[in-house]
């Protein structure tokens, strides 16, 4: 397996700081692949220094030019996607098919979609006022962006995170998570090959109370994205709000899956059982908590214990697994507990509920898991599992399943199963989530946004809506007639 030239990647260049020792496992068995020293805060800060270095140039490059060299990006991350697949699933845990399949081509199109979005930049509004003055909005960078990433999705948290940055004329700071930093650092890597100037996009590695926090708290940080934990979120907020910094926030979610009356049930029960599953159920948008019409109810419990009974845990490099570990030891561990807990609450297991022995032993792996007769107020339907879980609930109305769907802190994602088109729109509208899907549940695409609301945090990833994120407006006005008494002026003093 390709292994990264050193433990950051600031201004163009592989190297390494002499913080504490960092073991990166594959999870699937346990195997230290990589260990690396830990970056302290005065690397952080000489990566800020080559953030703020590279702005002026890259701030003041032609939207064409930014394009250019991002295209160039995409076709070096195309050029490695199998060892960034490799990479990906060896310290993930993810199944190889996924990774082919899902989170590289998925990388590649939002960096082309970037690529492309970088020209969509200048000279957006102009208006008039009086048949006087004249107006034009600027979508100028914010500055250094300071972004912090989870171990889920390492690669496409990365892109998400510094392709609307640098597409917008911004330089970036950026610490993945320190269990996963390999695709980041290979991502770095692509960019310097590519020709993304030195200092545009610094990687810094290191737990997040010694290396992020140093980069949160840097007043030189314009702006600071983070995707993680909502307490996490929420300590990050707190550290940001002491310099004003511009903060973007995406954080947990516990997706309601709400099968209504009239659905299709056998495309319920497979998008229940693809949409709990997918990554392990380590998606922030993963369906937790199915609600079903009592009609179907028995049915659907039936089918998707089925299903999620057949589907194959196995070695991540083999392309028949559907299933791979958990990302760590201690995630398996955490959701082991939850079900356990959810057990001792009054919730049954239909299937799964426990971690594989024999040959999986060895690894983190956990088994795909229906539960029943959880309550409402229970911690495994309120609080994330980020696991391979998912809970069944009945309802009698449509009402009742929305009140239910939206009873949690978090508001991330939803879906809702109906063929009913008044239905569906008014529950497109009802369900409190950044994105909601009509029958269907995980599909993602960079021409649209992703982003929640309520304990899921605010702002938006992919898409031209990432650049309010990233930009700030500018309005420049100017008088047209070139005469010395404004009419205005006559309000103030004549
Ligand atoms: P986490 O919050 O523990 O860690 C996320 C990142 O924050 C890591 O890089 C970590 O090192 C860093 N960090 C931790 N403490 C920090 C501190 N004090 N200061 C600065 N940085 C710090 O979350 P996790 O367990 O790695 O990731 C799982 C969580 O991420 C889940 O809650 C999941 O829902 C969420 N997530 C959300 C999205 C989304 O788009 N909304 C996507 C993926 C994951």
């Amino acid at each position: 397996m390709h292994l990264p030239g050193g433990a950051h990647h600031i201004a163009g260049a592989f190297g390494d700081d002499d913080g504490p020792e960092q073991e990166v496992l594959d999870p699937s068995t346990g195997q230290v692949l990589w260990t690396y020293r830990a970056d302290t805060p005065a690397t952080v800060e000489r990566a800020i220094d080559a953030a703020e270095a590279a702005l002026p140039g890259w701030a003041g490059s032609t939207p064409v030019q930014r394009s250019t060299v991002l295209h160039a990006l995409a076709r070096e991350l195309s050029a490695a996607a199998e060892e960034l697949a490799q990479a990906e699933t060896a310290q993930v845990g993810k199944p190889i098919r996924l990774s082919r399949e899902f989170d590289v081509p998925g990388s590649v199109d939002n960096v082309v979609f970037f690529a492309g979005a970088a020209r969509r930049l200048d000279g957006m509004a102009a208006a008039e006022w009086s048949g006087t003055h004249t107006s034009t909005i600027r979508r100028e960078p914010v500055g250094v962006v300071g972004s912090i990433a989870p171990w889920n999705y390492p690669l496409q948290m990365a892109v998400w995170k510094v392709l609307p940055a640098i597409a917008a004329g911004n330089t970036i700071v950026l610490k993945p998570a320190e269990n996963t930093p390999l695709t980041t650092l290979m991502l770095a890597d692509a960019a310097a090959r590519a020709g993304v100037p030195a200092g545009v996009l610094n990687v810094v590695n290191g737990p997040g109370p010694l290396t992020g926090e140093s980069l949160v708290r840097s007043p030189r940080i314009a702006m600071t994205s983070f995707t993680g934990s909502t307490a996490v979120g929420r300590h990050i907020a707190a550290l940001a709000a002491a310099n004003g910094t511009r903060l973007h926030l995406e954080l947990g979610g516990k997706a309601p899956f709400v099968v209504f009356a009239d659905a299709d049930l056998d495309a319920a029960v497979r998008g229940a059982v693809a949409g709990s599953l997918i990554n392990s159920g380590q998606d922030c948008t993963a369906a937790t908590r199915a609600y079903v019409h009592r009609s179907l109810f028995d049915e659907f419990v039936a089918g998707v214990a089925e299903l999620m009974a057949a589907v194959r845990l196995g070695p991540t490099r083999d392309e028949d697994t559907d299933q791979g570990p958990l990302a760590s030891f201690r995630q398996r561990d955490k959701v082991a507990a939850m079900v356990t807990r959810a057990v001792a609450d009054g919730a049954t297991v239909v299937t799964g509920g426990r971690a594989p022995g024999g040959e999986l032993a060895g690894g983190a792996y956990f088994e795909p898991t229906l539960l029943v007769g959880a309550d409402q107020r229970s911690e495994i339907v309120q609080s994330e599992v980020f696991g391979p879980v998912l809970v069944a609930l009945p309802f009698d109305d449509d009402d009742e399943a929305l009140a239910l769907a939206n009873d949690v802190p978090f508001g991330l994602a939803a879906s809702a199963w109906t063929r009913d088109v008044f239905r569906a729109q008014r529950v497109g509208r009802e369900l409190a989530a950044g994105t909601v899907w009509i029958n269907d549940h995980i599909p993602i695409v960079s021409e649209m946004p992703h982003g929640g609301t309520k304990g899921s945090g605010y702002g938006k990833d992919m898409s031209v809506y990432s650049f309010d994120e990233y930009t700030q407006v500018k309005h420049v006005m100017s008088d047209i007639t070139g005469t010395a008494r404004k009419e205005w002026q006559d309000t103030v003093f004549r």
